[in-house]
């Protein structure tokens, strides 16, 4: 006979265990019973639902009932009663619900040999690749990560970098710049980044020399995209201040990455350049990797090193007194230490590398081009 709430005519509390015991183990026969959606739903109104559920007739027949100095007791049991009866419910509709989204039930024969539902865990974008080999051939040479961040100030992007107050790179055609700052002194304002040089004044103001740091990140300049181009592309960027560092230790370390990179047969070529932050400064160019550097691929020219047979890859030189000056005080006097810093964009290497002719192509997101690298 199904389960029926009686009245308590004795408030003892042994008597209060066995009524509640008898509860107890009325519903759990009744949750084993549930086998399907329609049953837990008669199951759940007997005992949860709001107009003579078992939980409200627990209420008016107990609670309400009991003489005053038992209610305290009684209202505790009705509580715990209460928890363990909506448990129940909640957990016999949890199990229907398995069942109807077809979970294994006892009946199916289980293969236990068969292998798990594998979740693909993607590959390294080529950029990232390419970036992580950069930056593991230096590190390998002792260099350590150094980061920053993707909005700089004026300051710190270009001020402290040497770059003169005119110099076109703050213009608005060539940089991103943060709205609404009209009102900020000039060298407080915000704009991305339009290189990771930035990370060298920062890194310079924590950590005093001997340093040798290597910076991978992503950079933003106000180029319309096409296929050589993007807003944002990514690089990888390093520094090295010593005493008596000089531009013998720039061309042996850039020779040896370049050889780690390419492989051991390129050759390095330096040639006088200017940066703002650098002096003397240079373009190094690697033979190319793709023709050997005979400028042609059969009876087809060389397009990537443009039949030239040497690949511009990075802009380097040795760092100016005049950066040190904005560091001095941090061990960086520019009479005492000396550095080199060289900077390189890593989707330019990776078009190179993986012969991709169009750098757009690394950004759309388009699984079947970025597949190829799985
Ligand atoms: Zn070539």
């Amino acid at each position: 006979m199904a389960y029926t709430v009686s009245k308590l005519t004795d408030y003892s509390a042994a008597a209060l265990e066995r009524a509640s015991a008898e509860l107890l183990s009325a519903l759990e026969q009744e949750s084993v019973a549930v086998k399907s959606e329609a049953d837990w739903k008669i199951f759940r109104d007997r005992w949860v639902a709001r107009k003579n559920g078992v939980l409200t007739q627990l209420n008016d027949l107990w609670l309400k009932a009991a003489p005053k100095d038992a209610k305290r007791e009684v209202g505790q049991r009705v509580n715990e009663i209460k928890t363990r009866v909506e448990d129940v419910v909640e957990k016999s509709e949890y199990l229907q619900l398995e069942i109807a989204t077809g979970t294994p039930q006892a009946s199916d024969i289980v293969d236990i040999t068969l292998p798990g539902a594998r979740r693909s865990i993607g590959a390294e974008h080529p950029v990232i690749r390419t970036t992580n080999e950069i930056v593991s051939v230096f590190q390998k040479l002792g260099y350590s990560v150094a980061e920053g961040p993707v909005i700089e100030t004026d300051y710190y992007n270009f001020e402290a970098l040497n770059f003169p107050p005119n110099h076109p790179a703050r213009d608005t055609q060539d940089t991103l710049f943060i709205a609404g700052q009209a009102a900020k002194a000039g060298r407080e304002r915000l704009l991305l980044r339009t290189h990771t040089s930035p990370v060298q004044i920062r890194t310079m103001e924590t950590m005093r020399p001997p340093l040798r740091i290597v910076i991978p990140g992503t950079v933003h300049r106000n180029d319309p995209p096409d296929a050589s181009h993007s807003p944002m592309f990514h690089q990888v960027e390093g520094l090295a201040v010593d005493t008596n560092i000089t531009f013998g230790d720039l061309k042996g370390t850039l020779d040896h990455a370049m050889k780690a990179l390419f492989g051991s047969s390129v050759k390095t070529h330096f040639r006088p350049s200017f940066f703002p932050f650098t002096e003397p400064s240079a373009e190094m160019f690697v033979s190319c990797f793709i023709c050997g550097g005979s400028g042609k691929r059969g009876a087809e020219p060389c397009r990537p090193c443009k039949q030239t047979g040497w690949i511009e890859i990075l802009g380097c030189g040795m760092v100016d007194p005049n950066v040190f000056e904005f560091v001095k005080d941090n061990g960086y006097d520019p009479k005492k230490v000396s550095g080199f810093a060289f900077g390189m964009g890593a989707d330019r290497i990776a078009l190179l590398k993986y012969g991709v002719d169009d750098i757009q192509l690394f950004f759309q997101g388009d699984v079947r081009f970025l597949r190829q690298w799985a």
